[in-house]
């Protein structure tokens, strides 16, 4: 997140271009005027339909669907009484007898299409991915279905005309300001932030206490109140328009404008309405067969579709974040110039003290089977705060399952865990970190495109809705501190080394307050000295802070020096737990264990 005051001249510097640019074009009038419109109105609904599937990742074929509502249900409001006698004879009585200036019925058709959002919101943020994008699409055709079917509201698929002209450069220049605006303030807002997360990996998200049922709907329904406000505007550009308008040919041009500029920031809906609107441009004017150089060329019809079908491909083939990439201007250029630190202040390391008490954790009898092959069978194991307790194994004994089952990311077959006395296993995952659970992954798990920072402080925004941000910020900030990353806190994460990067996961673990952590194989990756260093901060994680810390590795001396008890699974069984000596001496362990590592090396 930026700070304030760079957030306000980054919203200042497109508000002013936008402006200029419109005085510009007003001055020059005719086609470039219009031609203008067009843009404003076009980037409106770009940077509109970015603020949902930037932010959630998942791509909308619908949006012209709100567009379409607002569009006519702006037009019915203000179409002259006389005129709605004549052209819609059927028009029920309430809308027959309405009659609203511009600018509520504005507000009245953009709320209308907020309102089915929110309904049809309710469905199609539940689903996921491709699932979800499929629904977008699926929704566009039965909204262009229903303003057909409603002849008497619509005139079908006949012509709607007779709209007042309202929408001159600077309406759609206001209107251009409010959607970039809006997109770029939701990005950088706590919804938009758990969003991105969930966006860059959904079961990390999980996992740190994100759920983003909410979020989800908030962008879609903002997303979809903003194309409608560029509805809008363009029926009250056109004056005329049939429900084909508001379909796949449109959404087809709104969509590569969106793709090909990069649809995770408002600097990329930019990018993308103004190359489109470039290319169509000079693809128009060649399509019909010019002279150029004093060659005649001949007519191509399609030139347009195809060009802009052609620089879709090349983008994702080249970039396929599009030609503005992830980041905002203003994120590439401003920490450069100006050098802001966004974690300067006093560092408060006790804001990760755990404030729940935590009762013991205790897996009972815990086995997973997946189709046949049984992972974990009846495994027990209890940790308490401020203990270390080491899981070690050969590959494949079930202990990554195991961390799965305990810390919610996978249900359990049979058995349970309980938490004191609150039984929690079947809870959603993300629920898991408010009873003060959190964890690494085996393989890694970053929000990748996120700055470090922002990976720690999505996770510190989840536990404490009602608490400050500030509050968050600050263990952010301390978790940073406590897993010495300050220095990287504004690198993206993809960016780090391997034992950086687990690093980073047990910052982001931290920043959740939990009473117990579980790690991975948190050492995997890193060297000597790196591993050394971790071993030296988890000691004081269980001195200083009292967690309870369950620690999975395969390294047996570091385990033996770390833990306060150790527990051998074999083949998904448990068959050995004790202090690190007893279980070094114990016989089952140096067979499957140590034995076979024996066996390997000397095959080696
Ligand atoms: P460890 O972490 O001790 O190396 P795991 O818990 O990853 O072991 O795996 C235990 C066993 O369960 C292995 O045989 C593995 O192949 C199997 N397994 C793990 N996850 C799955 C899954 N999602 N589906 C099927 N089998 C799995
Ligand atoms: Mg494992």
């Amino acid at each position: 997140m930026l700070p304030r005051r760079f957030l306000t001249f980054s919203l200042l510097v497109p508000t002013l271009l936008v402006f200029a640019t419109a005085a510009l074009a007003s001055t020059a009038g005719g086609g470039v005027e219009r031609m203008m419109i067009v843009f404003f109105i076009s980037l409106t609904a770009v940077a509109g339909m970015g603020l949902y599937s930037g932010n959630s990742g998942i791509l909308s074929f619908g949006h012209l669907s709100f567009m379409g509502l607002a569009a006519y249900a702006s037009a019915v409001l203000t179409l002259p009484l006389q005129m709605k006698k004549l052209t819609l004879p059927n028009l029920p009585a309430f809308l027959a007898d309405a009659h609203f200036d511009f600018l509520p019925a504005m507000i009245l058709a953009v709320l209308f299409a907020m309102a089915v959002a929110l309904l049809t919101g309710l469905i199609i943020s539940r689903l996921e991915g491709s699932a979800a994008t499929i629904a977008t699409l699926a929704l566009l055709i039965i909204v262009h279905g229903v303003i057909i079917g409603a002849r008497d509201i619509t005139r079908g698929s006949q012509s709607f005309f007779g709209v007042p002209r309202e929408t001159g450069i600077w309406v759609a220049a206001t209107v251009c300001i409010i959607a970039l605006v809006v997109t770029r303030l939701f990005r950088d807002s706590v919804p938009g932030l758990r969003l991105r997360a969930s966006r860059e990996d959904p079961i990390a998200a999980g996992a740190s206490g994100i759920g983003i049922k909410r979020e989800r709907l908030l962008a879609w329904v903002l997303s979809a109140g903003l194309v409608a406000l560029a509805g809008v505007a363009l029926g009250h550009f056109l004056g005329a328009f049939s429900p084909k308008k508001f379909y796949f040919v449109d959404t087809f041009a709104l969509l590569a404008m969106l793709i090909v500029g990069g649809m995770t920031t408002m600097t990329g809906a930019v990018v993308g309405a103004v190359t489109i609107t470039v290319v169509t441009e000079v693809l128009r004017r060649l399509e019909g067969g010019v002279q150029l150089l004093g060659i005649q060329l001949p007519e191509v019809f399609g030139l347009t579709q195809i060009g802009i079908g052609l620089i879709i491909l090349l983008v994702m083939f080249k970039q396929r974040e599009g030609l503005a990439g992830i980041d905002e201007w203003d994120e590439r250029i401003l920490p450069r110039l100006l050098k802001f630190n966004s974690n300067a202040g006093q560092i408060n390391t006790s804001v990760l003290e755990p404030t729940r008490s935590a009762g013991t954790l205790k897996a009972d009898s815990l086995t997973k089977r997946f189709s046949g092959l049984v992972a974990v069978d009846q495994v027990s194991v209890s940790l308490r705060p401020g203990e270390i307790l080491g899981l070690i194994g050969p590959n494949g004994s079930g202990k990554t399952t195991l961390l799965n089952m305990i810390s919610g990311v996978l249900p359990v077959s049979s058995g349970g865990v309980r938490l004191g006395e609150k039984i929690i296993s079947g809870l959603p995952v993300h629920r898991f970190s408010g009873l003060g659970i959190a964890r690494t992954f085996q393989n890694i798990r970053l929000f990748e495109r996120l700055s470090v920072r922002q990976n720690v402080l999505a996770a510190a925004l989840s536990n404490w809705p009602r608490e400050p941000v500030s509050q968050a910020q600050a263990r952010a900030t301390a978790a940073l501190d406590w897993m010495e990353l300050t220095d990287k806190a504004q690198l993206k994460a993809d960016t780090l080394s391997y034992g950086d990067q687990r690093r980073v996961e047990i910052a982001r673990a931290l920043a959740l307050g939990p009473n117990y952590l579980f790690l991975d194989e948190p050492a995997a990756g890193m060297n000597r000295e790196e591993t050394d260093a971790l071993m030296q901060i988890l000691r004081r994680l269980r001195d200083e802070l009292g967690l309870g810390i369950l620690i999975v590795d395969h390294d047996l001396p570091l385990i033996v020096s770390l833990c306060d008890r150790v527990t051998v699974l074999n083949e998904g069984q448990l068959i050995a737990e004790g202090t690190p000596e007893e279980v070094q001496s114990d016989p089952a362990v140096i067979t499957a264990y140590l034995g076979r590592k024996h066996r390997e090396e000397n095959v080696a």
